[in-house]
């Protein structure tokens, strides 16, 4: 009998943390407010399956952060870098949770380009802090690919690009969960996708970069407008190829296109984003007005 009411008392305390643990509203901010917001977002008719609550969200951001510090050890920092991502005073990513007021379909339908319906919507909600970038986990389907992010380089300063989102679980060839290993303690190809959109938002190829990769038309689908490097070994690389996926390892290895290098072009290791954070950092580069 102690033993039932125990685990009763177990499960029921549970439910109320959980409870308490969704975050409707960005919380009180405990660094300069340049930080990688995430939300998980759910269209109007899509099911919540709590990423946010259970632990798989922080999962993913944790593998994206180990990974980029693992890659940046003994380069401008003898301990390497972190993804300055929103926490809360606790130190847990702070997610917030957006059930949004458009249908699956219609965010799914766009594609590559979702990323863009789904940043004016979280915007609409009031999701568009200047200094942030957010990461958006959308609980539902994409016709085309697991993820996307908005290029500021690409853009004039006057339009909004400051989303990246995954799209989980996705749907098809591309879905994050079908062919790309899906939420796991480790660092597969939907781990990857993830990040390598967070370093679009954040700037990354910029199209001064030496290797930045300059289509004769406007690519493949997957491909998009630019920010990729032709290093097939890298992060970056264009997603055109999509058999060398999961020998993407590498974050600017030579340093000369978007970390720690020494020319004027953006540079992830001088972001305002990333932690250590040098004296004036940089701020995404838009496009010319
Ligand atoms: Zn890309």
């Amino acid at each position: 009998m102690k033993k039932i009411i125990f685990l009763l008392l177990i499960l029921t305390g549970y439910s109320v943390n959980s409870k308490e643990m969704r975050n409707y509203v960005d919380q009180p901010d405990i660094d300069d407010g340049y930080n990688i917001h995430i939300i998980y977002a759910l269209p109007s008719d899509g099911i919540d399956k709590k990423y946010d609550l259970n632990n798989q969200i922080s999962m993913l951001a944790h593998q994206m952060d180990k990974w980029f510090n693992k890659k940046t050890k003994d380069r401008l920092f003898p301990e390497g870098q972190h993804l300055k991502f929103d926490r809360k005073d606790d130190g847990k990513i702070d997610i917030t949770f957006l059930r949004l007021e458009i249908e699956n379909l219609s965010i799914s339908k766009e594609g590559i380009n979702a990323v863009n319906i789904i940043q004016s919507e979280i915007s609409r909600l009031g999701f568009n802090e200047e200094k942030k970038v957010y990461f958006v986990v959308y609980g539902g389907s994409n016709k085309d690919v697991c993820a996307s992010s908005q290029l500021p380089q690409h853009v004039q300063r006057s339009v909004t690009a400051n989303t990246a989102a995954l799209y989980y679980p996705g749907k098809g060839d591309d879905s994050c969960v079908e062919n790309n290993g899906g939420f796991k303690p480790e660092f597969n190809n939907t781990t990857r996708f993830a990040l390598h959109e967070i370093f679009h938002v954040l700037g990354v190829v910029p199209k001064c970069a030496p290797d930045h990769l300059v289509f004769s038309n406007d690519g493949t689908i997957n491909d998009g407008i630019g920010g990729h490097l032709t290093v097939p070994s890298d992060i970056m690389f264009s997603v055109q190829s999509n058999i060398t996926f999961s020998k993407m390892d590498q974050l600017d290895m030579k340093s000369i296109n978007y970390y720690n290098h020494d020319n004027d072009c953006l540079d992830l290791a001088k972001s305002r984003y990333v932690d250590p954070t040098v004296d004036n950092p940089q701020l995404p580069t838009y496009g010319i007005d």
